[in-house]
């Protein structure tokens, strides 16, 4: 099955998600293997789904000027005016477009965020036992939603799991990310 850079984005999310059809799925796998951009969109929606979950998306596209949206709006499908969908075409024009780096959208809204695991660590106690997914970005509490491939964990500790440039899921280890 060969199928085209826009039908990646129309389905990234339930890529993401997990819900989808094998058959589409290795598509994807394969379209995305030799394309450079479908790769950065699944990429950038794959951090801001892990910095944000669903409840903070919400906030994403406030920080979107009025232009970029309306013009977002007219190249979504009609069906898929989710939230999700609109980011996952906004990474997209984003790309397009040249004018936004993908790696600010992922910040967008607690712009703060990135920096200050920069610069003074993650907060998470180095002791605490954390999981991490093999090919995954974050660690995790054991049990944790948001572990995409739960056959494929890795335990150890927090500062081992930050040594290895993991950084922490922002829903399960939440209660060490909030600055006061
Ligand atoms: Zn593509
Ligand atoms: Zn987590």
């Amino acid at each position: 099955m060969v199928i085209h850079c826009e039908e990646v984005w129309r389905e990234v999310s339930n890529y993401l998600d997990g819900e989808i059809d094998p058959s589409l799925r290795t598509a994807i796998d394969e379209h995305v293997r030799g394309c450079q951009r479908c790769a950065a969109v699944l990429d950038g929606t794959r951090n801001v789904i892990q910095l944000y979950g669903d409840e903070r998306m919400l906030e994403v596209p406030l920080g979107f000027s009025q232009r970029l949206h309306r013009r977002l709006d007219d190249q979504m499908p009609q069906n898929r005016r989710t939230v999700l969908g609109w980011l996952v075409a906004a990474a997209a024009a984003v790309l397009v477009a040249g004018t936004i780096e993908l790696s600010r959208l992922s910040v967008w809204g607690r712009p703060d965020l990135r920096s200050q695991m920069a610069h003074h660590g993650n907060g998470v106690p180095g002791n605490l036992m954390v999981v991490v997914a093999e090919d995954g970005r974050l660690f995790h509490l054991a049990g944790c939603s948001f572990i995409h491939e739960k056959d494929k964990l890795r335990t150890m500790t927090a500062a081992q799991a930050t040594h290895d440039g993991y950084t922490p899921c922002p829903r399960c280890l939440k209660k060490y990310l909030v600055s006061t």
